[in-house]
């Protein structure tokens, strides 16, 4: 699961699948701490925490130390990892804040850090080669897994590659098994943690980007949210979702 901490990012880069810019669109402290109980029960085992770019958020560093502290995920193991998701331009810049995230991965050995910067998408340039980068608990990926047709990748032309849009896990194992967290488990277990998402303001997403149509909320009631996901139609990856089967189809109630 996803936690959209902000929609806000200053680093421009023309693939961008959430059309992100600079904005004052942060979660609250209040609306992180729902976010973590909602995870706490239909989350899984894996927390994504990200945005936009998390450290755009000003009270990033306590969300992420109330993660670290509250967090047990949904599977009834206590166990639960934690990444954050970060371009690292703020966090480049910046040796206190380096010192104290190598103090919480040592510290919370569920905790890691995941790093992206593409040379060909990302304009500004970061310092990759500093020591902190060079931890094994901070994984930097220089390509891009998955383009999809959304947000500037979409408005660019960018070439995109996929087999159906990113929300079709997450609605095909709920609507098998009528329960988030039996889908989020799942899904986690197969090394597909990044959806639903949790948007800034506590509505619910089923993929991956800020710019997926709201499908139910943090806030809804267990039958509601699992109602609410499985008559989710959302249109805007069409031309992703032209190659699904019927059968495929039928899985995301399409
Ligand atoms: S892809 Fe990531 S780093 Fe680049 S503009 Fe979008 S949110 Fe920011
Ligand atoms: S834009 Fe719509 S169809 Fe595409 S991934 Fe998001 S919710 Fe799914």
């Amino acid at each position: 699961m996803i936690i959209s901490i902000t929609e806000s990012c200053h680093m421009g880069c023309s693939h961008c699948m959430d059309d992100a810019k600079p904005c004052e669109k942060h979660m609250s402290m209040r609306t992180f701490q729902d976010a973590i109980s909602f995870f706490n029960q239909f989350g899984g085992l894996e927390c994504l925490i990200t945005g936009g770019e998390p450290t755009d958020n000003p009270e990033w560093l306590k969300m992420l130390e109330y993660a670290l502290q509250h967090v047990h995920g949904s599977t009834g193991t206590g166990i639960a990892h934690i990444t954050l998701a970060t371009n690292a331009m703020n966090i480049a810049n910046d040796r206190d804040v380096q010192y104290y995230l190598l103090h919480l991965m040592e510290r919370y050995r569920n905790f890691s850090i995941q790093v992206t910067h593409v040379d060909q998408y990302y304009p500004i340039h970061v310092d990759l080669s500093q020591d902190f980068f060079k931890c094994d608990r901070v994984v930097v990926c220089t390509k891009i897994e998955a383009m999809y047709p959304l947000g500037r990748a979409r408005d660019n032309n960018l070439p995109w590659k996929s087999k159906c849009c990113k929300c079709f896990n997450i609605r095909s194992a709920t609507r098998t098994f009528r329960d988030l967290s039996k889908a989020s488990i799942l899904l986690a277990m197969n090394g597909r943690f990044c959806t639903p998402q949790v948007s800034f303001d506590g509505k619910l997403k089923l993929g991956e980007s800020t710019l997926c149509p709201p499908c139910s909320s943090i806030y809804t009631g267990t039958e509601q949210l699992i109602e609410d996901i499985c008559n989710f139609h959302c249109n805007n990856c069409d031309m992703v979702n032209a190659y699904l089967t019927p059968e495929q189809r039928k899985a995301i109630g399409e």
